[in-house]
């Protein structure tokens, strides 16, 4: 696990909120949560996107997606902030002011706190989805979204956690599996079932939070899984340069990389200057893959079927195998093994095309929370600070 933790940190080292006015307050607020009321939100927004004409009354879906995750106060506290956005507002979708707060409070991430503080927020997105909204004379119906980094769905799902045998929150695929070409997997899992069932669903521990919206549409966060597998794919070349005892100053600082970092390393890095050529080479071909598969998974105008067969291509060519006898003049070394594929691999290989194909209209960029956690961070201050100000007047 030590290796988990040593990426973790590669983004969540730092603390996200450092103003100390701030931190000091929230120490002193521990146990005080806030939530704010879904439906207050909508009401009070609902009329200025149909100003912007964002929203059509003769079409009255409103496409809402939900996301969540823990962040660092300072060293040591953690606060959990769940937050919505309305996707028919396309062009505003990596906006952090329009990723509206409902529930913000002091704690890790856990199930039994977010069951009980998410429950009032749980109970008005199962009446939109039942009995829609009724607004000035409209009657609202909704589509409901959940995209989050994979420890915060595994636990709104009720899944044992990414390390259980039974790891992935779409399939029944096991760890054993990972490795094994031969399978095909697709989301296959029923949130109605899971809710119904979940003692008996492998992997399942408790009853999944959000069960009112389904497994379709909950969907992965591609740049939290794009910068999974470059820490995967720069971990596996740092071991096989620490084994040839060429590690130097040059990948020790790849641990301080950030996303965008991350994205120039994978596309530029010269890795002949670890590598002899032919090694470089393919190794590079791997990388280049991986970028591509990332931007296309990103692209509305690819077609899913094409995505399916060039991540399988991709998995094939991570899983090359070496040809003859360490040794031998005609020795030709492959790249990884079975055991080094991981979730987050299995995840974009798998289930990336057909993400793309349910949800085409929008586009997997859409659902990207990642982008918009630096801005979200500056927003979280003004929150509080607005909450603090509040508490004063009162
Ligand atoms: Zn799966």
């Amino acid at each position: 696990m030590k290796g988990k933790d040593n990426l973790e940190n590669v983004e969540f080292g730092e603390p996200d909120i450092t103003n100390s006015d701030i931190i000091k307050e929230v120490t002193n607020t521990i146990g005080v949560g806030v939530l704010r009321s879904a439906k207050d939100i909508l009401c009070y927004i609902i009329p200025h996107l149909l100003k912007e004409q964002v929203l059509d009354p003769s079409d009255p879906t409103i496409h809402l997606r939900v996301s969540g995750d823990g962040r660092n106060v300072g060293r040591k506290i953690k606060h959990v902030m769940v937050t919505f956005i309305i996707l028919n507002h396309e062009s505003k979708s990596h906006d952090a002011d329009y990723h509206y707060t409902v529930a913000l409070y002091p704690s890790t991430e856990n199930y039994n706190t977010l069951k009980f503080i998410l429950n009032p927020f749980l109970e008005e997105l199962r009446s939109f989805k039942d009995d829609g909204l009724e607004l000035n004379g409209i009657l609202w119906k909704f589509e409901l979204y959940f995209s989050s980094d994979w420890k915060f769905l595994a636990i709104c799902l009720g899944l044992n956690s990414a390390n259980s045998k039974y790891f992935c929150p779409w399939c029944m695929c096991s760890k054993n599996q990972l490795g094994d070409l031969n399978e095909d997997w697709n989301i296959e899992k029923n949130m109605d079932k899971i809710s119904r069932n979940y003692i008996n669903i492998n992997g399942h521990i408790n009853p999944p939070l959000f069960s009112m919206i389904p497994m379709d549409n909950i969907i992965f966060d591609e740049l939290h899984i794009f910068l999974r597998i470059t820490d995967r794919l720069w971990g596996l070349v740092i071991a096989e340069i620490k084994e040839k005892n060429l590690f130097n100053d040059l990948t020790r600082k790849h641990t301080s990389l950030v996303g965008d970092d991350k994205e120039t390393v994978t596309r530029f890095f010269n890795l002949q200057l670890l590598f002899r050529p032919s090694r470089a080479n393919l190794i590079r071909k791997l990388w280049d893959g991986f970028y591509k598969l990332y931007c296309d998974i990103k692209n509305k105008t690819t077609d899913p079927v094409q995505l399916k067969k060039q991540a399988l291509d991709w998995l094939s060519l991570f899983l090359t195998p070496s040809q003859g006898n360490s040794g031998d003049p005609n020795f030709l070394q492959g790249l990884y093994l079975p055991s080094q594929i991981t979730p987050y691999i299995h995840v974009l290989v798998f289930h990336g095309w057909e993400f793309l194909k349910k949800h085409q209209r929008w586009g997997l960029k859409t659902f990207s929370y990642s982008a918009v956690e630096k801005k979200t961070i500056t927003k979280y201050q003004h929150f509080f600070a607005k909450l603090l100000k509040m508490e004063a007047i009162l």
